[in-house]
């Protein structure tokens, strides 16, 4: 199919089909920086009124630097991939500072950014500064691959350029940046990964996808990430409505988020096994309630949860040093306020402290 048939195409169907979005309704770059950071590995109905509390919380770019990153993961929680959030402020504290408030405007220069690879780029250079520059996301890359049969893995490096030349060779000379939208939309909303709408599809003349019945079998993208399993077993001391709580830290899934002593295992623990942890963590003579198992699941890890539930009789027995040494007492208020991953707000919200 000629580049300029197809281009004509998926805008004409944009024109008649697309969502109204509210980053769509603006060229603000901060406002289709904030969008692109919260869709990326997240659909558009859950990350639309996080997009809204951030937009109302911190209108600019200034303000969303001003603020801590505590607050900003907060107000994150319940979005997972929690880097985004880290990412997001300390590239706001860059452009209020390196550049004064006021977003770099070319793709080079965007790219920069803390947070902000080549897709990203291209989303603001092209939406908000109109730069002719392609955008390759998850419906890009379907879309192209089964429109023009093309069967190298997305996922490899020489794939990615292959797809990036013809992403690049098909933007029109005019308005490249409601050609970008159309091609994004047409592959959220009509070829879609599991059933797409070949039968009222424009392009399905010239579709090698829907002429060879591959639809199915493209885009190829090899998994090269296993799925690893981890135990955790939460101390969860609680005293009346307080509980003791730590900041994570280490390089590791949640950091900067809150969460209770934990121990982890490589397998999970049997009853004698994990009677043994409770003496070991907690001593001689305490005894804990154990939870059932709360299972979470994150892209590329399976966690299982137990939490351990011990009874503070007095405010001197608060357990302190090894696990707790970093612990500290919470309230019903600050529990409230903490950013937490899902896990441990689940927990929190099914247990009675402070969700
Ligand atoms: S014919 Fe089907 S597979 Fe091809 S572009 Fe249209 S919706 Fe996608």
């Amino acid at each position: 199919m000629k580049a300029t048939v197809f281009s004509a195409k998926v805008v004409e169907w944009y024109q008649e089909h697309h969502r109204l979005l509210p980053w769509r309704q603006t060229r603000d770059p901060y406002k289709i920086w904030l969008s692109e950071i919260i869709l990326q590995q997240t659909r558009v109905a859950q990350g639309l009124p996080y997009y809204r509390a951030f937009v109302r919380q911190y209108p600019n770019v200034r303000s969303l630097a001003a603020a801590s990153e505590q607050e900003v993961l907060r107000m994150w929680q319940g979005l997972g991939y929690y880097s985004r959030a880290r990412n997001l402020h300390a590239c706001a504290r860059m452009i209020a500072k390196k550049y004064q408030g006021n977003f770099p405007q070319t793709f080079v220069e965007l790219k920069q950014l803390r947070g902000v690879g080549d897709y990203t780029a291209a989303a603001i250079a092209s939406f908000a500064f109109g730069e002719r520059v392609a955008v390759l996301d998850g419906n890009v890359f379907r879309v192209l691959s089964r429109v023009f049969g093309v069967s190298d893995d997305i996922a490899s490096p020489a794939g990615k350029r292959k797809f990036m030349a013809l992403a690049n060779d098909l933007l029109p000379v005019k308005d490249s940046s409601t050609y970008n939208q159309a091609i994004m939309e047409f592959g959220a909303l009509f070829c879609t990964p599991r059933s797409p709408s070949c039968d009222q599809c424009p392009l399905s003349a010239g579709c090698v996808a829907f002429r060879r019945g591959m639809q199915a079998d493209l885009p190829v993208k090899r998994k090269s990430v296993k799925t690893k399993r981890r135990y955790f077993h939460y101390v969860v001391a609680r005293r009346g409505k307080s509980v003791l709580m730590n900041r994570r830290t280490g390089q590791d899934i949640w950091k900067g988020l809150w969460d209770f002593p934990l121990v982890e295992s490589e397998t999970r623990l049997s009853k004698g096994e994990l009677e043994r942890t409770i003496k070991k963590v907690v001593g001689e003579g305490t005894s804990a309630t154990v939870s059932p198992e709360y299972k979470h699941v994150l892209s590329h890890q399976v966690i299982a949860a137990r939490f351990l539930e011990i009874s503070i009789p007095k405010e001197s027995d608060w357990p302190r040093g090894g696990l707790f040494a970093s612990a500290i007492p919470c309230g019903p208020g600050k529990v409230q306020r903490l950013p937490k991953s899902v896990l441990v707000a689940r927990y929190l919200r099914e247990n009675g402290a402070g969700e």
